[in-house]
């Protein structure tokens, strides 16, 4: 069970490397695998999703890392306090 110990703190140092980010706070730890699989896929793979804003389709990777937006509403949103 020694394995495990490492692969939690690894996941630990890559909390922290998000934190820092300001945007990825809201994922829990386990949710991470799963994102993990749609954060390498490109922004344009899966467009089954709609953004939350303005109804524009959105890839699989917006949604998980985008918070649900399309790019436009997304830089809108976070080009504000960040
Ligand atoms: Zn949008």
């Amino acid at each position: 069970m020694e394995k495990e110990k490492n692969t939690k703190k690894e996941n630990l140092e890559e909390e922290n490397f998000w934190e820092e980010s300001g945007f990825v706070e809201k994922i829990k730890p386990g949710e991470m695998e799963e994102k993990m699989k749609t954060f390498h896929k490109g922004h344009n793979e899966d467009m089954n999703f709609k953004c939350r804003k303005c109804g524009k389709k959105i890839s699989a990777h917006n949604k998980d890392w985008h918070d649900g937006m399309c790019d436009n509403c997304f830089n809108k949103e976070h080009s504000k306090g960040v």
